[in-house]
């Protein structure tokens, strides 16, 4: 066993350099590979081009154990990652014969005839462990020279992943034996900053870790232990997650969500709440998210997009009046919105959202990016006004939508 391995990632393919795809397999593998305790030391991507990629090798050999390269595992010429790799370590190729047998099974089954250049994929170096591919016609593989380790795989993430699975993790094991463990605490209602002061001792822990990063805006908090054991790595990690919890409070929604409206629909569910939506800038926003989660309809009843003026008087009961007076987009519409929902629907709570997403204003003078959210019981209504200050329409329908699912969550919280 090496202590401590040294990892590095190259990924291949020129369509990544140009901003054609983005390269998922890279953060794939390295967050599969922290999983395992390999440290990933540099990632680096370099197009279909045998010089370059070679004169990377060289580099990568100098200071990693360990390589892992994946595409330009495929038939055609603009894929060389296993022939300069082969040069590159001098190893001679063979034709395997269960991986041509594999490749001419594949077209047979799809009625095709296989094509003649198909058959360098079947070419392997000697002495290499062959990666099968059970999803694809390339094999991957890894092999070594000198204490290095070259694994090849290929590009297509739906190849990539099973292979990585299946093969590349039983390879990797000799290099490991620690398990990293990660939770991920959500939080809604805070700033990175004001949560930073909360807990700005905790940032310098060794391990477990904590990590603060912002995500669609929300702030997040990454714990994350390594130990000899999956049990060990979660019995670290605990302790520090409760202090966490008990610090920031009502903010935290859920530990290992990926998202809100999760934690929203768990809790209406535990309380046997159900509610409503009226929506006029989100668009059907809010709906959608709620019945994302599996299991939404025990909770959800209804949601209305009132678009237009007219939908908000004759379907939600806004007074025309209170419409032409305060316009749209205000404190007083927001209120009856949700009130209309409640009475329309028959849930027990509703919330609405009426807001000027941009980018472009609505001739009002109001502002792009102000927004009202209303929330509303049998008894009772409320509504805030959120200025998220930006144009983007897209972030301003997301981060309204996720105000409002906050808001359900906030009163369910908080209700005897
Ligand atoms: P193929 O046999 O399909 O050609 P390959 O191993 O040669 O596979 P590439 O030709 O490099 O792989 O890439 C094929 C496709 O795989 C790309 O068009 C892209 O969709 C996907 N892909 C490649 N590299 C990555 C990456 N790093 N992240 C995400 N997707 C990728
Ligand atoms: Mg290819």
């Amino acid at each position: 066993m090496i202590d401590l391995a040294v990892c590095e990632l190259i990924s291949v393919g020129t369509e990544i350099l140009l901003g054609d795809i983005l390269n998922t397999d890279a953060q794939f593998l390295s967050q599969e590979l922290a999983k395992m305790g390999i440290s990933v030391m540099h990632q680096s991507t370099v197009g279909d081009n045998a010089e370059r990629l070679t004169k990377l090798l060289e580099e990568a050999s100098q200071r990693s154990d360990i390589i892992i390269l994946s595409g330009g595992l495929g038939p055609t010429p603009d894929d060389i990652t296993k022939e300069v790799c082969c040069e590159f370590f001098k190893k001679k190729m063979f034709l395997h014969e269960e991986s041509l047998e594999k490749m001419k099974a594949f077209f047979a089954e799809r009625k095709r005839e296989m094509p003649e250049n198909n058959i360098k994929q079947a070419m392997l170096p000697e002495g290499c462990v062959v990666f099968r591919n059970d999803n694809g016609t390339a094999p991957g593989l890894a092999m070594e020279k000198d204490g290095v380790h070259l694994l090849l795989l290929p590009g297509p993430p739906r190849e990539l992943k099973p292979m990585f699975f299946e093969s590349a993790v039983p390879y990797l094991k000799q290099f490991s034996n620690k398990t990293i463990i990660s939770h991920n605490i959500r939080t809604f209602g805070i700033g990175e900053s004001a949560m930073a002061e909360k807990i700005n001792d905790l940032f310098d822990m060794q391990n477990p870790t904590v990590a603060p990063y912002a995500k669609d805006g929300e702030a997040l908090l990454r714990v994350t232990a390594m130990a000899d054991s999956e049990e060990q790595a979660e019995k670290m990690c605990r302790p520090v997650i409760d202090e966490i919890k008990s610090r920031l409070g009502d903010v935290v929604y859920g530990v290992d969500y990926t998202c809100i409206e999760e934690a929203v629909v768990e809790l209406l569910r535990e309380k046997k709440l159900r509610v409503a939506t009226a929506e006029s800038c989100t668009g059907g926003f809010i709906a959608k998210r709620i019945t994302n989660v599996s299991g939404s309809s025990e909770i959800f009843e209804c949601g209305i997009v009132s678009y237009s003026n007219r939908i908000k008087n004759e379907v939600l009961g806004v007074s025309a009046d209170d419409l032409e007076r305060y316009g749209a987009v205000s404190e007083t519409v927001a209120r009856q919105m949700a009130e209309g929902a409640l009475k329309v629907s028959g849930a027990d709570i509703a919330v609405s959202v009426t807001g000027i997403a941009g980018p472009n204003g609505d001739g009002s003078g109001k502002p792009v990016g102000l927004s009202y959210i209303g929330l509303a019981d049998k008894n009772n209504s409320w509504v805030t006004e959120l200025k998220t200050g930006r144009t983007d329409r897209d972030y301003n329908r997301y981060v309204n939508a996720s105000n409002a699912l906050n808001m359900i969550r906030m009163y369910v919280r908080n209700e005897k």
